[in-house]
């Protein structure tokens, strides 16, 4: 409504530049959804679980950074932010690559820098205390998201089919890929929302959720690649109830695990 009022307001009856890169923007923030990330539910999911294992005191300090704006709310923006071009640098930061016959330490981190990279960088910084509180709100908004992403196997890619994106698939007849399959398919299938996913999956003994918290980022990495053997285990081209039955433990356990590691570091950051 806003931008059409805007078009027709301009004077000369030409489209203002800045009216026509909003259009672009909410265009391109249409179709980003379509690549590259756990999908909204799924990033919801893992704020969620997350907000559920928080302490006193990180809850004290996120409500002093996004007021009554839970985790799951703002679990997304980094995603949204894909197709605004002031934040193109940030594009790598989603993933990382680590081929089948190698390790992240042989390769290292690429010079346009990586997921694995940006989480170390983000977590250090809200650890060094320095940051004033939108330097602070921009930095946790990259930790609830980039947390979320690297627990999807396909976000630790093998370097030959962009984390899967090339792998042609039909998802139940219907035309995809399999990265789509994993950030977004195999998840909205089952037509819950994420507060229902969360209250089926929060369910972790405390012993487990202390082991699951003393990891670091590149065992979450590391993990993610583990998977991959089985996440490409398509047998042709077809994806539906057997491919789904086979793997939806392992989309279960990835949300619960990435929901319990960020309360975790959200507790170690404000402790
Ligand atoms: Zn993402």
């Amino acid at each position: 409504m806003k931008i059409g009022k805007k078009i027709n307001q301009n004077q000369k009856g030409k489209i203002g530049y800045g009216s026509v890169k909003k259009v672009l923007f909410i265009l391109l923030l249409l179709v980003s959804y379509n690549a590259l990330s756990w999908g909204l539910t799924a990033h919801r999911i893992i704020g969620e679980i997350a907000q559920n294992h928080i302490s006193k005191k990180a809850k004290k300090n996120l409500k002093r950074v996004f007021g009554q704006e839970s985790l799951a709310f703002n679990a997304n923006w980094m995603d949204l932010m894909k197709s605004n071009p002031d934040y193109s640098y940030m594009w790598s930061w989603h993933y990382c690559t680590i081929p089948d016959d190698k390790t992240y330490e042989q390769i290292g981190t690429p010079p346009e820098k990586d997921i694995i990279w940006a989480l170390n960088n983000t977590m250090g910084q809200l650890k060094s205390d320095t940051l004033n509180i939108d330097e602070e709100r921009f930095a946790l908004r990259l930790l609830i998201h980039l947390v979320g992403d690297i627990h999807q196997p396909l976000h630790v890619g093998n370097g030959k089919d962009k984390g899967g994106n090339d792998v042609k698939v039909l998802f139940f007849g219907k035309k995809s890929n399999l990265h789509r399959v994993w950030d977004s398919e195999m998840i909205d299938y089952q037509k819950l929302s994420f507060t229902e996913w969360t209250r089926m999956l929060d369910n972790y003994e405390k012993k487990e959720i202390k082991k699951l918290q003393s990891s670091t980022v590149l065992t979450w990495a590391n993990e993610s690649k583990m998977l991959r053997a089985s996440v490409y285990d398509i047998k042709g081209k077809d994806i539906s109830y057997r491919y789904i039955y086979e793997h939806k433990y392992q989309v279960q356990i990835r949300l619960k695990e990435a929901g319990i590691r960020l309360a975790g570091i959200l507790n170690e950051i404000y402790k």
